[in-house]
């Protein structure tokens, strides 16, 4: 039995990861679910999965949930976050956290030598050099939930090292994809909000339609796997059925196929090393009948342009694109930004802002501060 801790419990990796977890108890005990405000909806996961210890970040929805909620322990703020990472006894953490909020847990989980099954891609966008470090240092694993590093990390686990040549991502191109730069000058929220393949929280379905995620998962698969920049190549596979491809020396190219369900990926990390069933529908290649590949648009989409630019910078550049990315989607999702400002402001946070060394967590905590600062006056300055 693992002793699960998940992070983010109300989001759409949260809710997935409990039916998951649900579908097998004897495999799991739950010992602590957090959220940032969704007080209401912790409180009712804790009592349907008979969990004593949450946490949520946000004070006032903490001293709402222990009102609501007297069987067990509501832990409060950031603070209580690192509690219930540190002091609960954990065996295994899934980070599920948005944005980089999700990086000071991630720190504390291999700190303490729990292993984590990561969602927050974040995580390692903003400070991969010192995440892998640290999971070096401790021993903790690190487990990707992200579908194409999960099919990545299946891909590779078996084979020698020194064999794998490249790694592509696939990317759907989101719900713009083929539209020119002109034509996204004027989308609305809601039609970038509309993914064609997977259903996800508010903020990644942004970063798909302006292929950021992609960007961010470039960062992600090279903190992982340790594979150089020039090695990990982006295709457009807009039915998302193939996940992701490793090229061999020996001139042997594998992929890892199936239809999009975050379910697989989110069971592969927290039940690794073992398999068990997950109930999605079987692969039937003659029914999908053709699948189809594109370069990406680096034109009409600049931020994946902007991410690897930003990658090869290295240092604070990563952290710098992360924050000012987070703030132009904010905004962009609340109506102060157009979708194409979404690069512009990060764009000019990076000239503004150039890659510093990174010399502890401190250097990347204050350059995400100074990054958030600078996007949010770009943004007033476009408006
Ligand atoms: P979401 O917005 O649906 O959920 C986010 C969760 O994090 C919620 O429980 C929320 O309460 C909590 N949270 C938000 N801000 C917080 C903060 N400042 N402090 C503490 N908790 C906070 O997000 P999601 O779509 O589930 O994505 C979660 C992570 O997983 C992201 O890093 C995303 O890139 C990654 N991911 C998601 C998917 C997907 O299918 N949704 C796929 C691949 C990777
Ligand atoms: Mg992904």
């Amino acid at each position: 039995m693992k002793r699960l801790l998940i992070l983010g419990a109300t989001g759409s990796i949260g809710t997935q990861a409990l039916d998951v977890v649900a579908r097998a108890p004897e495999a799991f005990e739950l010992v602590g679910l957090s959220a940032e405000r969704s007080h209401a909806e912790l409180v009712a996961q804790a009592r349907t999965h008979g969990v004593e210890r949450i946490a949520l970040s946000d004070p006032d929805a903490a001293a709402r949930a222990a009102e609501a909620w007297t069987e067990g322990q509501v832990l409060s703020g950031p603070d209580g976050l690192v509690r219930l990472v540190a002091e609960t006894g954990a065996d295994l953490v899934l980070n599920a956290i948005v944005g980089s909020a999700g990086l000071g847990p991630t720190i504390v989980a291999l700190t303490e030598g729990i292993d984590v099954a990561l969602a927050n891609k974040e995580s390692l966008v903003v400070g991969g050099e010192l995440v892998m470090a640290l999971s070096e240092a401790t021993g903790a694993q690190l487990i990707p939930v992200d579908s194409e590093h999960s099919a990545l990390h299946q891909l590779i686990e078996s084979e020698r090292p020194g064999t794998v040549e490249r790694l592509t991502l696939t990317a759907s191109g989101g719900p713009f994809r083929g539209r020119s730069r002109a034509e996204l000058a004027d989308v609305g929220v809601e039609e970038a909000l509309r993914h064609p393949t997977w259903a996800m929280g508010g903020k990644i379905t942004i970063d798909s339609a302006t292929l950021m995620n992609k960007g961010l998962e470039v960062i992600e698969a090279h903190w992982l796997f340790g594979t150089p920049y020039d090695r990990i190549d982006v295709v457009v596979h807009p039915q998302s059925i193939v996940h992701a491809l490793v090229a061999l020396c020996d001139g042997a190219t594998l992929a890892h196929l199936g239809h999009p369900d975050m379910r697989v990926p989110i069971a592969y990390a927290l039940h690794h090393p073992e398999r068990v069933d997950v109930p999605v529908r079987a692969l039937d290649l003659a029914e999908v009948g053709s699948l189809s590949f594109e370069p990406p648009d680096l034109d009409a989409f600049p931020c994946l342009r902007l991410a690897r630019e930003a990658a090869v910078a290295g240092g604070t550049a990563t952290c710098v694109l992360n924050a000012a990315n987070e703030v132009a989607v904010h905004a962009f999702l609340s109506g102060r930004l157009d979708f194409m400002g979404i690069p512009a402001v990060i764009e000019a946070a990076l000239e503004r802002l150039p890659a510093a060394r990174v010399h502890s967590f401190d250097t990347l905590y204050d350059a995400d501060a100074e990054a958030r600062r600078t996007a949010a006056e770009s943004i007033e300055v476009r408006a």
